[in-house]
């Protein structure tokens, strides 16, 4: 097996081991970001409101730890959906051009 990247259907996501999510900012990295708690330590976190909704959400520092993991053992496959594809293509094109 080797690492993946893939663009999935949202309904593919649902079917997740987790979705990683970044800790709560202020402001928020999107402003309708929702805000919940990382299934695993208990932070607070934020996400899309459209992302995947069976997944556990886990933190993006809980979710280094496994995904390097996985990386090492060839079996980490990082999906996303195309929509959220398109929000970080514009999220990094507004952070590049300040
Ligand atoms: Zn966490």
């Amino acid at each position: 097996m080797t690492n993946r990247f893939e663009v999935v259907h949202p309904s593919e996501a649902e079917c997740a081991d987790s979705v990683i999510c970044r800790r709560l900012t202020h402001p928020l990295l999107l402003p309708d970001n929702l805000i919940d708690l990382c299934s695993k330590c208990g932070e607070a976190i934020q996400h899309r409101p459209d992302g995947p909704k069976t997944p556990p959400k886990i933190c993006d520092q809980c979710a280094g730890p496994i995904m390097e993991a996985e990386a090492a053992k060839g079996e980490l496959v990082t999906m996303v959906t195309p929509k959220t594809a398109v929000e970080l293509v514009e999220w990094f094109r507004k952070k590049t051009a300040n």
